[in-house]
């Protein structure tokens, strides 16, 4: 038996690939370990969205590196995901002890590239071609983290070009996979036991535009998932504000399992801010998407996401980020502190870089916004009977809890009996926290 660790950062669209490789993986009698000492092959899936997450990258391969050279010269490193894509063969230059690099483009390559490292290679595989992993997806199976919920790739890549975003680089054009592939992986997981699928893309809603074979969207998609039979839930993430049609909307109320829903990231409160990004829409047209998903899905959550210190960004501009946030009631935020990536128009910017400490100022002031707005939303459902579908079970300031997520992605502490995780079960929900709901089982 020979052992693979995987480190894993960034987005749920690494960790699917992650999935994959372990898949293609197990072919080769490799079995996964939690515990990098007792691998024979050690690999890390990068993210290139932030510095820090390159840094830590390097940092864990260096490590690795020492014990090879130390230690046992016959560990194999690989070096993959949106760093290798981007820097490719450079990755040797900085990290000499890395076996392979492989790229977001040829994760397909993995079982040749591991007969290539054994026979004494050392490979760089970042070219993109016309294959994906869905030409050989009958080989081998999808190896996923034991859980709920299963995370399914339905698009790759992006074609929008936000002048911060390294994404169109590192993942490639937009392309969406064969409706046929997906609905097998959707039954697969569900016979697997997961409770959950989580559709997943960079722009989710844009599903089926570059198909030239088929009219076919999201809302053919989903409708083709909701009647497979059985007790679960349908999500999709993440939604380009511009690409979520009234269709798209009619389809979430219309069908049963697919969940109310929408994480459609804003980015900046400023119409002016937006146009510097290059997001396709304004501060109003927004406002208009989110007051028609409102108005059509009763009790939805939308969530967005949002970035300070965007370079040029006034003070007044970031205000209009802190107005956006009450005026649309985003019942959560996910927040980041812009942070320059390499190739990037943005990037080029740096005579409008903001200061590290107004942008830190600002962070702390849009995180307060968040958590405030985040209650505010939180309390509206006290007193609720709400369905849970129970996630995890686990210790919480001293007491044991099940927890899980209401349709609406709330999530819900409910006090620990017994584990009831993969359960769906009604609870009446009794408090509302700042990131949470605890609630009790209705008998
Ligand atoms: S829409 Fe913009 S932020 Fe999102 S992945 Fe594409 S380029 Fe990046």
């Amino acid at each position: 038996m020979k052992y693979v660790y995987i480190d894993t950062m960034g987005c749920q669209m690494n960790k699917s690939d992650t999935e994959r490789m372990l898949g293609m993986l197990s072919h080769f009698g490799y079995e996964e370990t939690h515990e990098p000492e007792k691998a024979d092959l050690l690999m890390v899936n990068t993210c290139s969205i932030r510095q820090l997450s390159e840094d830590k990258a390097f940092s864990a391969v260096g490590t690795w590196g020492k014990w090879k050279k130390e230690e046992n010269k016959n560990i194999k490193i690989g070096f993959c995901g949106c760093v290798a894509q981007q820097k490719a063969e450079q990755i040797f230059k900085r990290a000499p002890y890395v076996d392979f690099v492989l790229g977001t483009h040829k994760i397909y390559a993995l079982p040749e590239i591991i007969e290539r490292i054994n026979r004494g290679e050392r490979v760089c595989e970042c070219t993109e071609t016309n294959k994906t992993e869905d030409d050989v997806s009958d080989k081998y199976e999808i190896q996923r983290v034991k859980g709920v919920n299963a995370w399914i790739p339905i698009t790759e890549g992006c074609n929008n070009f936000c002048t911060y975003c390294i994404v169109p680089y590192t993942r490639g054009r937009e392309r969406s996979r064969l409706p046929e592939i997906i609905i097998k992986e959707a039954k697969d997981a569900l016979n697997a036991g997961f409770k959950e699928i989580t559709l997943l893309g960079q722009n989710v809603d844009s599903y089926g535009k570059d198909f030239k074979d088929r009219n076919y969207r999201l809302a053919d998609l989903l409708r083709e998932l909701n009647a497979i039979e059985g007790k679960f839930r349908i999500r999709f993430v993440t939604s380009y504000p511009t690409d979520i049609t009234d269709e798209l909307i009619k389809t979430v109320v219309e069908l049963d399992k697919v969940c109310e829903y929408f994480h459609i990231p804003m980015q900046s409160g400023s119409s002016q801010v937006l146009k510097a990004m290059n997001r396709r829409y304004d501060r109003e047209t927004y406002a208009k998407i989110v007051k028609k998903v409102r108005d059509m899905v009763p009790d939805v959550t939308i969530t967005s996401d949002f970035i300070a210190g965007f370079p040029g960004e006034t003070e007044e501009q970031f205000e209009e980020t802190l107005s956006a946030i009450d005026e649309f009631a985003l019942d959560y935020s996910n927040l980041a502190s812009y942070s320059p990536r390499e190739k990037t128009v943005a990037a080029k910017w740096v005579d409008k870089f903001i200061p590290e400490n107004i942008k830190d100022e600002r962070f702390q002031r849009l995180n307060k916004k968040i958590q405030e707005n985040c209650l505010k939303s939180n309390l509206k459902y006290v007193g609720r009977e709400m369905e849970v579908l129970v996630e995890s079970f686990y210790e919480h300031k001293g007491q044991m809890i099940n927890s899980g997520k209401t349709r609406n992605f709330k999530t819900v502490h409910i006090p620990y009996d017994k584990d009831l995780t993969g359960k769906f079960i009604n609870v009446k929900i009794t408090d509302a926290k700042t990131w949470y709901l605890k609630g009790e089982i209705v008998p």
